[in-house]
């Protein structure tokens, strides 16, 4: 008598710690009928447990990838064997919401499951258990690290004035697309770029106005662009574009439309609205480039010569054996 009241005592006990305990616990049987729902899975997903007794899990979240699910139960089921669901695979396989004020920034909460096959009195394994864990803490401290790490990489490649590629990642697509031309004998223009008298608009008005300014010439070479096209920032104010599938004629007429363009922006300051002119060379790859430094150096020229013609103008670069197709 005491041993059974002692027995049904601890039956309690376990009923309680299942119900309290702060994982998510479900029995399935074999139709995918719910058994058993604890009170983790009640308050995280809004439904008692009276409410789910013997209903398809499949008609109360219609949402869970149904294919994914039964896979998981048959192989716990007939290999009679546990089986695991993580969160990078599957980040809510519940769609309950994110409950934890710390990290509110994730909608929804990230789980773990195991999968273990659960046999009945008489041997057969027919029903499955699932132990659901609420792994959003460590699965928002991953992402977390993961998206500065992408920051930061991008930041590396960009230039933190203007966004654009900074010279070092450019000048390394340069020479991938330098190889990509020679290869396959593609067409492929640079345009290099730099503000007419830009030390006056800097000593005039300062550094910071000065800044100003170059963000805008940036912003406008980014608006005129294809998608294709990959500009960088050179130097202080200069700046070089590669024009894939483009001859020099292309170059020419685009980057003629960059000066109109620049010539006519109004960029405002806290100095006023300062205006400015830009110079540009343009050169076509040619067979005759031993490597892309041949290619800049040919561009670089063409600029210079644009400046000794008086600026706001450009220069086509003088290139005898343009590549022909
Ligand atoms: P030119 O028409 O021959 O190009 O004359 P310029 O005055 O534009 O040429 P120069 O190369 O002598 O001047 C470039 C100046 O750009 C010098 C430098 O102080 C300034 N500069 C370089 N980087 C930055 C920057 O990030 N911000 C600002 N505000 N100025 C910069
Ligand atoms: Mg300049
Ligand atoms: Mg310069």
């Amino acid at each position: 008598m005491t041993e059974s009241r002692n027995e049904l005592h601890e039956f309690h006990w376990i009923m309680d710690m299942l119900q309290t305990i702060e994982v998510g616990l479900v029995v399935l049987d074999s139709g995918f009928g719910i058994q058993l729902w604890n009170g983790f899975m009640e308050n995280h997903s809004g439904l008692s447990a009276t409410r789910l007794q013997g209903r398809s899990l499949f008609e109360v979240f219609p949402d869970i990838p149904e294919g994914w699910l039964r896979r998981k139960v048959e192989t716990a089921l007939t290999l009679n064997m546990r089986t695991f669901s993580t969160w990078e695979q599957r980040p809510h396989p519940f769609p309950f919401r994110n409950a934890r004020p710390i990290t509110g920034t994730e909608p929804y909460m990230y789980q773990n499951i195991t999968f273990s096959p659960l046999t009945s009195a008489s041997g057969a394994v027919d029903h499955v258990c699932l132990v659901v864990y609420d792994v959003t803490d460590s699965a928002t401290a991953r992402l977390r690290m993961e998206r500065a790490n992408a920051r930061l990489q991008q930041q590396s490649q960009s230039d933190g004035l203007t966004g654009l590629l900074n010279r070092g990642a450019w000048e390394s697509l340069l020479a991938s697309e330098f190889e990509r031309f020679r290869r396959y004998g593609s067409i492929g223009t640079l345009l290099m770029l730099d503000i007419d008298h830009f030390k006056p608009i800097n000593d005039t008005w300062g550094h910071q106005v000065g800044d100003d300014v170059i963000r805008a010439v940036s912003a406008m070479i980014s608006e005129r662009l294809r998608q294709t096209d990959i500009a960088g920032r050179y130097g202080g104010e200069e700046f070089v574009v590669i024009l894939p599938e483009t001859d020099i004629g292309g170059g020419e007429i685009l980057g003629e439309r960059l000066r109109q363009s620049i010539s006519t922006m109004e960029v405002t300051t806290e100095a006023g609205i300062v205006q400015c002119t830009i110079s540009l060379g343009v050169a076509q790859v040619s067979s005759t480039m031993a490597d892309h430094h041949q290619w800049l150096s040919q561009v670089d020229k063409a600029l210079y010569a644009a400046k000794d013609n008086g600026r706001n103008q450009i220069a086509l670069a003088q290139n005898p054996h343009p590549v022909s197709h």
